[in-house]
């Protein structure tokens, strides 16, 4: 147990336990000298079934002996620490076989997917040291400890993961210049679009759609078509590894994709929403970037709200309910989308990504016939075609439409781009001409300015991960459950969580969030200002005292809508 601890030392406890009950394995907490890295034993299972053991490795910069260049900025080192994870990942399902009862024998690591995400699993120091966080199985038959197994998996299988891996000398070296740098250019491409007007960039070749609706690496196949832009919205940059890209630019203001059904309308949407996030070399959507602050909004009714201010979409409701400070433990289509736009813009959205497959038709739209038949005093929706335009106007937020099925939406896009077969066309020019030449004859129902109220104050005790006589109860499942204290916590609707390590970081700022910040004074605005800046200036490790491996870096805006979907939240 004593910090100088060798390899070797635990080999013996090993030995020594073997045959013993599965609690003997306590005994190996602690941290052992290894040939090329130390080892430390962070957390040992209670029993072979229950949640696996949690283990560290630290490789000194002179053994990983990655060249500096690599992470020499922390972009580069980021899409460097994503490559050395799956690395990692694809070694241990190589190595780690199963030795016994239960997960015996297993070792896993977190490893991210197509996104580039910040991460706890494998994370590379500003000085080159690079750490691993993963779990282990320890191995037992019954409840019998297996120590000459458990030996063979710390001794010798776990080393040779670590070297072919985590060593530079396992890699081609412009293999991980490639993660680093392609990194870096996302980057530097994301940085660039607020100068040039554009709040997403998609570069020509791109891949944009996926294996299928459960599985994010490209499409492939002969059938697949590349991403070639518009002459007329076509963009360029200059990289700093990639040089000169050209791609389509999508323009700050209201956008809108038309075409039939099949052709590539919610794919392209899809691929804007990811591009707030960097995607790995090989993923096809490198470089299909956004501004870092678009947020998908969708209807979803059933939701609970709590103290929002949706009356500039939605005026008093039968039965003289007011929406100034709507809440509901049940939302319509309707509310639930106009109190996730609200919400945005409370977490400071720049920009709003709306699909027609997942929008509630009567918050889109009311068109002249049904204006006609029922007056404006009997419907409570302004619908948001009312509002897109002063969306941006007011408050400077973007927002890109799918919308195959209503053509009064020409009347107030700024641009219009129309996929027909998977390739974009410019059609704004003639969108304008044939509004111009086929009036609508709907009348806009907006008498009043863009006037909403976005300071809520969270009240303490309505965010409570308590359950029974335990603290902190918070788990996950899957990418969109969240067990919070006793409540489920349902995030199906937040679509831009793209990894489960980012819901466990997730549900675990939400516990960090109420003990430190929440006091009934500040805004929900400020409490994520102030979680967001703790994770920049000391790392996710901030939110948990301890280790965890499995946490990826989340935004503010799917920290917000996971505090929003509280069903206990009070403000
Ligand atoms: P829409 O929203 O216009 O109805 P989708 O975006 O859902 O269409 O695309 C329909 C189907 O076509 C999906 O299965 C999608 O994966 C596939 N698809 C989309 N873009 C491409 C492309 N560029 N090449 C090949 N298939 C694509
Ligand atoms: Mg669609």
């Amino acid at each position: 147990m004593s910090e100088t601890a060798t390899s070797e030392g635990l080999r013996q406890i090993l030995y020594r336990i073997d045959g013993r009950g599965y609690k003997a394995y306590k005994d190996i907490a602690g941290t052992y000298r290894f040939a090329d890295f130390t080892l430390t034993v962070d957390s040992v299972q209670g029993d072979p079934f229950a949640a696996p053991s949690r283990l560290r490795a630290l490789i000194p910069r002179g053994v990983a002996a990655l060249p500096e260049r690599l992470y020499a900025t922390r972009s580069r080192a980021l899409g460097l620490s994503c490559f050395l994870a799956r690395a990692f990942a694809a070694e241990t399902s190589k190595r780690s076989t199963r030795r016994g009862s239960g997960k015996s024998g297993e070792i896993r690591i977190e490893a991210p997917g197509q996104q580039v995400l910040a991460n706890t699993a494998v994370q590379v120091h500003d000085d080159g040291a690079v750490e691993a966080r993963f779990t282990v199985g320890l191995p037992s038959q019954g409840r019998r400890v297996l120590g000459r197994q458990a030996s063979e998996l710390l001794l010798e299988a776990l080393p040779r993961i670590v070297e072919d891996s985590l060593f530079a000398g396992s890699h081609a070296d412009d293999e991980l210049w490639l993660h680093a740098a392609a990194n870096e250019d996302a980057d530097a491409l994301r940085s660039m679009l607020a100068e040039r007007g554009l709040i997403a960039f998609i570069a020509d070749g791109s891949i944009l759609p996926r294996s299928s609706g459960v599985d994010d690496r490209p499409l492939g196949g002969e059938a697949v078509v590349a991403f070639k832009s518009p002459e007329s919205l076509r963009v360029e940059f200059s990289l700093p590894h990639a040089g000169r890209v050209t791609g389509m630019g999508v323009a700050a203001g209201v956008t809108l994709i038309v075409g039939g059904g099949y052709h590539g309308k919610s794919t392209l949407l899809r691929a804007i929403e990811r591009g707030v996030y960097n995607h790995r070399p090989g993923d096809g959507r490198e470089l299909v970037v956004s501004t870092a602050d678009l947020v998908k909004i969708r209807a979803e009714d059933g939701r609970a709200v709590s103290g929002v201010d949706i009356s500039a979409f939605i005026g008093d409701l039968p039965l003289g309910k007011s929406t100034r400070s709507f809440s509901s433990d049940n939302a319509s289509g309707s509310t639930s989308q106009a109190a996730a736009i609200v919400e945005a813009m409370e977490s400071g959205a720049g920009g709003l990504l709306i699909d027609e497959d997942t929008a509630a038709t009567n918050f889109l739209i009311r068109d002249a016939r049904m204006q006609a038949l029922v007056p404006k005093e009997s419907e409570p929706i302004t619908p948001f075609i009312d509002r897109v335009n002063q969306l941006y106007w007011e408050y400077e937020i973007s927002t890109v439409l799918v919308v195959g099925g209503s053509g009064d939406y020409l009347d107030v896009a700024d641009t219009v781009i129309a996929m027909e077969t998977f390739r974009p066309h410019d059609v704004s020019a003639r969108a304008g001409a044939v509004a111009a030449a086929h009036p609508t004859g709907r009348v806009n129902e907006v008498g009043t300015p863009f006037d909403v109220r976005i300071q809520r104050r969270p009240r303490p005790g309505s965010v409570d991960p308590r359950k029974g006589r335990r603290e902190s109860s918070i788990r996950t499942r899957g990418i969109q459950t969240i067990q919070f204290g006793r409540e489920t916590l349902d995030l199906f609707a937040v679509e831009q969580i793209v990894h489960w390590a980012q819901t466990r970081a997730i549900g675990a700022a939400l516990d960090y969030a109420s003990r430190r910040y929440i006091d009934g004074q500040r805004s929900l605005s400020e409490i994520l200002d102030l979680v967001m800046v703790d994770i920049e200036t000391e790392g996710l490790d901030v939110l948990e005292r301890r280790r965890s491996g499995e946490f990826a870096l989340f935004r503010r805006h799917e920290l917000a809508a996971a505090f929003n979907r509280l069903r206990s939240l009070r403000t």
